[in-house]
């Protein structure tokens, strides 16, 4: 690749500088500043509205930022400096690196024709063009990983929610990502399933996941995050060590909205 590119071993799997997004004059992000080392849990936080889904999407190419610069996993994603043309990536380059982020939704999205197993065969055999042999070995440890192996012939409308959104991990996770982009996987959730779904999400961060987790799940971020961002008004207010910032919020506008979720 051609791009500037920053150090890819051990570097950063998401580096961000000055991001901002419109969508016509409502401007979104406001210069996102971040940076998401290998092996990074970070959790983000923040009212509704605020560009949290807006700047997942920026990461995984579904949403183009208009002016700032957007590296994942050393390469350049996508720049403008101020009255300069946009560089972009070739499509080809875009679906390459989609292919190494996986991204789960509050809705599950499952193919509902489907069962959980040919869910969670159909990106590597379609898109990647894996043996259909090797994938489903590897789709029956997923279903394994995410205590779902009695359900490989269940269709999506035989799943409780949290099972569903188990097999979506899975899915994602079949695709054998670099990074893990998690938009409010369990706002959708009766409390009850909850749970289940933080588990193995918690165990994919115990084996060295990257992963970007948008949340409402404070005890997740705390117990789970290296780092919390809380976002408001599409730019960053306060960012540092989950423990600190729930325990001692700096800023008025965090203490604000801590004080509403906790
Ligand atoms: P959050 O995930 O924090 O709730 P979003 O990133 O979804 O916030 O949205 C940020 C703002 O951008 C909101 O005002 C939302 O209405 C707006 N927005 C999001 N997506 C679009 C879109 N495709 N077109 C126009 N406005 C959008
Ligand atoms: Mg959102």
């Amino acid at each position: 690749m051609s791009e500037p590119t920053v150090a890819s071993a051990g570097g950063p799997m998401v580096k961000a500088e000055g991001i901002h997004k419109y969508f016509g004059r409502l401007h979104v992000l406001c210069g996102i500043d971040l940076e998401v080392t290998s092996g990074e849990v970070m959790c983000v936080i923040g009212p509704s509205g605020s560009g949290k889904s807006t700047f997942l999407r920026c990461i995984n190419h579904l949403e183009k930022i208009d002016s700032g610069r957007l590296w994942v996993d050393g390469h350049l994603v996508g720049y403008r400096q101020r009255g300069e043309k946009l560089h972009e990536m070739r499509e080809s380059e875009v679906a390459a690196q989609r292919r190494d982020i996986g991204m789960v939704f509050q809705r599950f999205n499952l193919f509902p024709h489907m069962t959980a197993l040919e869910n969670i065969m159909e990106a590597p055999v379609q898109v990647k063009g894996e043996s259909k042999a090797v994938v489903r070995e590897r789709a029956m440890a997923l279903l394994d990983q995410v205590g779902l192996s009695d359900k490989i012939s269940a269709y999506p409308s035989q799943l409780s929610g949290g099972q569903a959104q188990r097999v979506a991990i899975a899915r994602a996770l079949a695709m054998e990502p670099k990074l893990m982009l998690f938009d409010e996987p369990t706002s959708a959730l009766d409390p009850e399933l909850v749970g289940d779904v933080l588990d193995v999400m918690r165990q994919l961060a115990v084996d060295g996941m990257t992963m970007v987790v948008v949340t409402h799940e404070m005890g997740f971020a705390r117990e789970v995050g290296d780092s919390l961002v809380f976002m408001d008004g599409g730019a960053i207010v306060e960012q540092g060590n989950p423990r600190d910032v729930l325990a001692e919020p700096k800023h008025r506008r965090t203490q604000d909205f801590l004080s509403k979720v906790l």
